[in-house]
């Protein structure tokens, strides 16, 4: 038997949390983000999963789009930060991905390239956000040079990118919205710009694509209740067993320097999942657990391949009985908070380790 520590895929949950980022922008066509291995997911299972339902795919990289094209996937898959060197833009077009020009030296780049086939390119605006894109006076002459240059499929797609799309009292996104308009108003070509809490929050922002990744994986990005993102529902869930379990003393203390004591007679159920597994090592006592469906509190440090849970006030529980790290019943949010983080550093850097396992939902 192997260990019970396993991240099982809810491919339903998949599907329905993309049919909630269509009908919300039903006149946007959808570039499902899959990067950094699909926040976690596993891209290429994913990718093929989703490949069928969108419009295009979006990765961060060559490297991470020549995943998918190996896996057999031939949707359109854009390159978000464009290339980091010359040769990937002849690559680009050889593999059909589409390309992200975003500064001066990128422009260069294509410019001088010899190249197999037309090649897409979205051409970024830097709004407010001030990480990537061209600035808002050079927009006009890289648009003209884009199209001046003869190497493009047709005109570039004008993009931008939110900062504090996910505050939804924060006047920034109206104001780069605003800035988006009359940027690209004189300009032709298609539009995009919503992440996805623009595309769950602000429908001005939808365009003619929307780009949601995080809410893909069913989780709200939102640290407030919100009526649409809380009808998303987690693909991922993170599950394990109890693997021990021990009676200890009043005054006995659990765990790596001894950071939690028991101040009555205690259960503690020791699960086989930790760091080691991508569950944060910063989650501290206290930090909900699901046992049987049920919530128990974390006690003690998180070990690298295990955790200890105060089942104290949860009767009859024995080895074996399944835990739940985060994902159904149990959103990764509340966990990525007590760590200090968000879901999106949770999922995103669960290791190699911990089996990904499709099942039906
Ligand atoms: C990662 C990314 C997205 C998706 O953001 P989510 O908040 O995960 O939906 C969209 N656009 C760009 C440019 C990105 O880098």
């Amino acid at each position: 038997m192997a260990r019970p520590c396993e991240a099982r895929l809810d491919l339903s949950a998949l599907r329905h949390n993309l049919a909630l980022a269509r009908r919300l922008a039903p006149r946007s066509r959808v570039m499902a983000v899959v990067k950094a291995n699909a926040y976690g997911h596993g891209a290429t299972t994913m990718a093929r999963a989703l490949e069928p339902l969108v419009d295009a795919l979006a990765v961060a990289c060559l490297e991470e789009a020549l995943e998918l094209r190996d896996a057999g996937i031939r949707a359109p898959v854009l390159l978000l930060q464009g290339a980091f060197h010359p040769d990937e833009v002849p690559l680009a077009a050889q593999h059909k991905l589409w390309l992200t020009i975003e500064n001066a030296t990128q422009l260069v780049w294509l410019e001088r390239a010899t190249l197999p086939a037309p090649l897409h390119c979205w051409l970024k605006v830097d709004t407010g956000m001030h990480r990537l894109g061209v600035a808002p006076e050079q927009i006009a002459e890289f648009h003209q040079r884009l199209l001046a240059c003869g190497k493009l499929a047709g005109p570039p797609v004008l993009t931008t990118h939110f900062a504090c799309a996910d505050q939804l009292d924060h006047p920034a996104t109206l104001q780069q919205i605003a800035r988006f308009e009359q940027l690209t108003q004189a300009l032709p070509g298609e539009r995009s710009a919503a992440n996805s809490p623009a595309t769950l929050a602000w429908p001005d922002s939808h365009y003619d694509w929307i780009r949601p990744g995080f809410m893909l994986w069913g989780n709200s990005p939102f640290a407030a209740p919100h009526t649409a993102a809380d009808t998303l529902r987690p693909v991922m869930t993170l599950v394990s067993r109890v693997t021990s379990l021990r009676d200890i003393a009043p005054g006995e203390a659990v765990g790596y320097g001894a950071t939690w004591q028991a101040t009555r007679t205690s259960r503690i159920a020791t699960v086989t999942v930790g760091y080691g597994d991508g569950y944060p090592r910063g989650a501290g006592n206290g930090t909900p657990v699901l046992v049987n469906g049920q919530r128990a509190p974390l006690a003690g440090r998180v070990s690298m391949d295990m955790i200890s849970v105060d089942v104290t006030d949860l009767p009859g529980v024995a080895l074996g009985d399944p835990v739940v790290l985060w994902g159904a019943g149990l959103p990764v949010a509340e966990v990525a908070e007590k760590a200090h983080t968000i879901g999106y550093e949770l999922l995103t850097r669960m290791p190699a380790r911990v089996p990904r396992r499709v099942v039906i939902g």
